[in-house]
């Protein structure tokens, strides 16, 4: 493993920190904190900390021993000095002479013992550091320190590899009892360098900032030689279909699936979103003639059971001869988990005496042969993290069982940690926005509707992906929607790309929920005069389009199996004409249409169809020079030109947008047509 540490980045640290008057030795933790999370051979989602002990100065002037220790809610990658937050080191001390300690009282004591009552909680793991006499503590959870612990013989490899230089600890809970353990095992021998804790990772520490991480450089290097010595062939492949059918066919029928099904009372659909991974190392996992066993063995590292739950699902290679044999076999496999999950709680949660709530029982890694894994999560970012974590365990178990054979943790010890109070509180408790996990796809998303749209649809909660012929609008547009968002160039009048749009989305995402059908463009010409040609042009954008866009997206939902919602936009000319517009207006109609034939032809696969006839749409914000602008070039009066319609109120894009959103979430409504005009008579509909 590479040693990041820069004698120059680390003088820049410091000076940068001095400013702020943050001193050396926090200055150097956070930079060597940030080396360490930047890793994700050692550190993935929350999976270290690091400490280091100082004085600093009370609000009386007292000088205080603390120990900075990583908060939490902070990412160890981009920490800063209040991710450190500093806790009186002193009575944190005392705990050792304290024979029990629940997880409340230990998280209130840290709490009280903040200099500072707006800190984020210390670490789970900050008795730990404290027990340590060192001044710098770094810990993680190496990948390849893993593969090594998580063995029938892992304390034995672990002596052969670190001999005397590391202590050697059992696997214990994280918390009050692993801490006491870990001090017991330093004391036997004070001299050593590390600890190594089975199935859970490891500890370095030093003097210095630099001493603690090149140890953990070093030790990890050492496991990493261990591992690529004597290594035996692993994972002989099973059989395969000789066509497997492609991740954006897969995502879907796996979306469908695996999903929260409503309750009485709440009968929203809760679907989740995934994220799709394959490489060689991963094929040659997931095609492996024992990925019944090695896979199903548990977590790597039990703080994973919370993104990843202990085990993944297993489906069959997807043979793109059978897809409706794939698609029942997915069915079978994930009742089969949601049983064995049920089972699973059923078992462990009679141990406890309080009451525990049963977690969702949908899976979160799904691994398929012939093809890769997905992550699945209620957002981008939650299935992202599942498929970093699926990942890094396929790395772990590859590893291990090419030099012995791969043992996670117990089931009881893994139901322990998921169910565990002061881990599920890294998962946050933020109410759910109504659209989570639901999957939207804007046409026409660069323009100043198109990415109002966007911005709309995401601040509800959905994922967006944003299609436009022009590539760079797309981007933008994406970027100033969320950071999860995807921009796609597409031209919407051509089939071929529209195809490959929508195969991209469900590539990224797993399928399609939601899809806004905006792009459009009005053509002008009398029509007693006007070219057919022009007729066609405007025919092949405004209405062919939507007709190619709205089938793609069908083809999806009914893959899903779950419905959906195509969302037309269509203009007040598809029932008001306007002078000279007919090439504008004639598709216009011909999509209203459109979106009432959708609504009766694939209402009975729970897809609805509506549209929004907008007009008068301003583009920003209506200055008083701008209106008097605007009503000087048509010759009227400034009341006459508010006056187009019948509130008299300006029309903005975001209001247009939110119709879009408010006829989503109207689960019962289709065939629905919404006016966001400010009142234009002639083209209301009955
Ligand atoms: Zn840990």
């Amino acid at each position: 493993m590479k040693n990041m540490w820069s004698d120059t980045d680390a003088r820049d640290m410091v000076e940068h920190y001095a400013e702020q008057g943050v001193d050396e030795e926090l200055a150097l933790r956070v930079y060597t904190t940030r080396l360490l999370g930047r890793n994700p051979e050692l550190v993935l989602h929350g999976g270290g900390n690091t400490s280091v002990k100082v004085q600093m100065q009370d609000l009386l002037g007292n000088q205080v021993n603390v120990l900075c220790v990583k908060g939490s809610g902070w990412d160890m990658a981009d920490i800063e000095p209040p991710g450190l937050p500093a806790v009186r080191l002193d009575p944190l001390l005392e705990l050792r002479n304290v024979e029990r300690l629940t997880d409340d009282e230990m998280v209130n004591f840290q709490r009280t013992n903040l200099l500072d009552a707006n800190s984020p909680n210390p670490s789970v793991e900050t008795l730990l550091h404290a027990f340590l006499p060192h001044k710098f503590v770094d810990h993680t959870h190496a990948v390849s320190v893993l593969s090594l612990t998580n063995q029938p013989n892992g304390e034995e490899l672990c002596k052969e590899v670190l001999g005397d230089r590391v202590g050697i600890v059992p696997y214990v809970m994280p918390g009050f009892p692993l801490s006491k353990i870990a001090e017991k095992v330093f004391n036997e021998n004070s001299d050593v360098e590390g600890l190594i804790l089975i199935k859970h990772g490891i500890f370095t520490f030093g003097d210095t900032a630099i001493e603690a991480y090149d140890k953990m450089i070093d030790f990890v290097t050492l496991v990493e030689k261990r591992l690529n010595q004597g290594r035996k062939q692993v994972f002989s492949g099973a059989d395969l279909p000789a066509s497997i059918l492609p991740a954006a066919a897969v995502g879907p029928i796996l979306r469908g699936v695996c999903k929260i099904r409503g309750s009485i009372g709440d009968n929203r659909l809760k679907p989740f979103v995934l994220d799709f991974r394959t490489s060689d190392e991963i094929l040659s996992y997931v095609n492996g003639v024992g990925l019944y066993r090695y896979s199903q063995s548990g977590v790597a590292t039990p703080d994973h059971t919370i993104r990843t739950k202990n085990w993944p699902l297993i489906v069959p290679a997807p043979d793109a001869e059978n897809i409706d044999s794939f698609k029942s076999a997915v069915e079978n496999a994930d009742a089969l988990f949601v049983e064995r999950y049920k089972d699973y709680f059923c078992r462990h949660s009679a141990r406890y005496s309080n009451s525990l709530v049963a977690l969702d029982p949908v899976p979160r890694v799904a691994l398929v042969p012939g093809l890769g894994l997905y992550g699945l999560g209620r957002n981008a970012k939650a299935a992202r993290i599942a498929a970093d974590i699926a990942e890094s365990a396929v790395r772990t178990i590859t590893d291990a069982e090419a030099i012995g054979i791969f043992e996670s943790v117990s089931e009881e010890e893994m139901f322990d940690v998921e169910y565990w109070s002061l881990e599920q509180a890294k998962l946050g408790k933020a109410a759910e926005k109504l659209l989570a996990g639901h999957v939207v796809v804007v046409t026409g998303g660069g323009g100043t509707i198109g990415s109002a749209i966007a911005l709309a649809f995401s601040q509800e909660g959905a994922e967006v992906a944003v299609l436009d012929i022009d590539a760079d609008a797309a981007q933008r547009a994406a970027a100033a929607t969320s950071s999860t968002a995807l921009g796609i160039e597409c031209n919407v009048t051509d089939g071929a790309s529209v195809r490959a749009a929508f195969d991209q989305v469900c590539e990224t995402f797993g399928g399609v929920d939601i899809v806004v059908s905006n792009a459009g463009a009005a053509w002008q010409g009398r029509i007693g005069e006007v070219k057919e040609s022009t007729l066609r042009e405007s025919f092949e954008l405004n209405f062919f389009a939507h007709q190619r866009v709205a089938q793609n997206a069908v083809r999806v939902m009914i893959a899903q199996g779950m419905g959906g919602t195509l969302l037309f936009n269509v203009s007040k000319q598809a029932v008001n004409p306007g002078v000279d517009f007919g090439p504008y207006g004639l598709p216009k109609a011909a999509t209203l249409f459109l979106a009432r034939q959708y609504a009766l032809d694939h209402g009975r696969d729970g897809i609805r169809s509506n549209a929004v006839n907008a007009d008068h749409v301003q583009s920003g914000m209506l200055t008083t020079k701008l209106i008097s602008a605007r009503a000087k070039a048509r010759g009227v009066s400034e009341a006459e030109y508010m006056a187009g319609n019948l509130l008299g109120v300006e029309v903005t894009a975001a209001d247009v947008a939110k119709a879009f959103v408010h006829q989503a979430l109207q689960t019962k409504s289709t065939a629905n047509v919404t006016t966001v005009d400010g009142g234009n008579i002639a083209a209301a509909l009955r």
